[in-house]
This record gives structure tokens, C-alpha cells and sequence, in this order.
């Protein structure tokens, strides 16, 4: 969040007061007087003081392993949510999921209430790198790999980046695969195997950027710890 936003709505400052704050050199983040209002900070992470006051908020930041049948939205006519699977004292108006995931893939999700870190995972110059595992209903093949390493072609001409293919088991029926990807497009790795004329039949997120799905539950999630949080940034 923008220090300054954090500082108005923490210490219910007006806009003058606040300016007059970083004016006079009374803010300070990890122990530097900063001058700069606009600086992206996370009280979770970074110690700062306004007026030698500590200031606390806490951003939400929880990894759910998502079960099938939930869609990644805030609100659906039809469907339940990802975070109707929160308890109600973990559910938070500003919280959002960080890359949707269909309704039938499974796996790892970031739910946030930190905007501006959402949006920096999101941003296609970071090349966060997020691994799926997959499974086809044919044989993946060497020439699979290759094409998924040259960069797929979608139905329409847009070329998708370079992407790794790990092929795991292979028959004429049923494949699986990890499939690790740096961009976000709408239904990409069913797309990307589309392309293949392949029939993803089931979808997990394992990764994304420094974050693993380890042992958790699926449907459970927890917070994320200080290191993950630190990883990310
Ligand atoms: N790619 C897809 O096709 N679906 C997902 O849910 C995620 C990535």
C-alpha cells in the first residue's frame, strides 16, 4: 500500500497533515526519514514510524488450496466462491485473488487484501513463473515439449512465451506433465495444449513465483509466513 494512504487511514490524518508529516521528516521506514509520499510499503514487513509512532495495519495474505467447483470471483449468481472457503473472521471486503483459477482447476491461491502486490505479480514485465501440474487424455511426445519451448501459436495468431513441459508419465490415454508458464492469458495451459490437440481432462497450480503448494488440505489455507512474504516482494 502507498505510505501515504496508509498513514491517512491508520492515524486519520487530513492530506495537509500528512504532507506536513514527511515535510518535517517525521516518517521513517527501516530506520531512514523518507521524503517520498508515494512509496509502495507493507507494515508487515518494513518498520515504520510516523512521529516515533510504530504504525500497524495488516494486510491480509492467505494461500488456499482451491477444490474444484469454486470460482475465482467476489461474488457469483450461480456458484460458491473461492472465499466462501475463509472462515468469516479471515473474510475481508478488500480481499481479492491474486490470477484466477477455472472453476474445474484445483491448486494454489494467492488471496490478498495488498492491491498494489497483486497487481505487481500480475504485470506481465515480472514473468512471475507459475507451475501447473497437468494431465491429457493422449501421449505427450518430444515435439510437444519443443513446441511448448518455441512458443505456442493460439487459434487467432497470438503467440504465447516459452514455456516448460516436463512430461511425467505418458500413454496413448492419459499424460501427465508439469507445465510452467510466465504469463497469465485467459484459460492459457488449456489453450496451450488445445493448440497441441490435446484435452487437458484435469488441472493443478503447484507454484507460483517463490510460493509452493506443499501438504496443505485441499480447501484448507493458511497464511503466508515472513519468509514467503519477504520472497515475494
Ligand atoms: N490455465 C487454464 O487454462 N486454467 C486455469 O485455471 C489456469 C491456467
Amino acid at each position: 500500500m502507498r505510505i501515504d494512504k496508509l498513514i491517512e487511514k491508520n492515524l486519520n490524518t487530513s492530506r495537509k497533515q500528512m504532507k506536513r508529516l514527511f515535510l518535517t521528516g517525521q516518517v521513517v521506514l527501516d530506520g531512514e526519514k523518507i521524503y517520498e509520499e508515494k512509496r509502495n510499503v507493507d507494515s508487515q514487513i518494513h518498520d515504520i514510524r510516523v512521529a516515533g509512532q510504530r504504525l500497524e495495519t495488516s494486510e491480509n495474505y492467505w494461500l488456499l488450496h482451491k477444490p474444484q467447483g469454486y470460482v475465482t470471483a467476489n461474488h457469483d449468481q450461480e456458484h460458491e466462491t473461492v472465499f466462501e472457503l475463509l472462515d468469516k473472521k479471515d473474510q475481508h471486503p478488500d480481499l481479492y485473488a491474486v490470477g484466477r483459477l477455472d472453476r474445474d482447476t484445483t491448486g494454489l491461491l494467492l488471496l490478498t487484501t495488498n492491491g498494489p502486490l497483486g497487481f505487481a505479480l500480475l504485470h506481465p514485465d515480472r514473468h512471475v513463473e507459475k507451475t501447473y501440474h497437468v494431465t491429457v487424455n493422449e501421449a505427450l511426445t518430444i515435439q510437444d515439449q519443443q513446441a511448448f519451448l518455441a512458443g505456442i501459436e493460439f487459434i487467432g495468431g497470438r503467440v504465447c512465451k516459452p514455456a516448460n513441459l516436463q512430461i511425467l508419465e505418458t500413454s496413448p490415454t492419459k499424460s501427465t506433465a508439469l507445465l510452467t508458464i510466465s504469463e497469465g492469458k485467459f484459460h492459457q495451459v488449456k489453450k496451450m495444449f488445445l493448440a497441441q490437440g490435446k484435452k487437458v481432462i484435469a488441472l493443478k497450480r503447484v507454484s507460483m513465483g517463490p510460493l509452493r503448494l506443499e501438504q496443505e488440505e485441499v480447501g484448507s489455507y493458511r497464511a503466508l509466513t515472513l519468509a514467503e512474504l519477504h520472497a515475494l516482494k
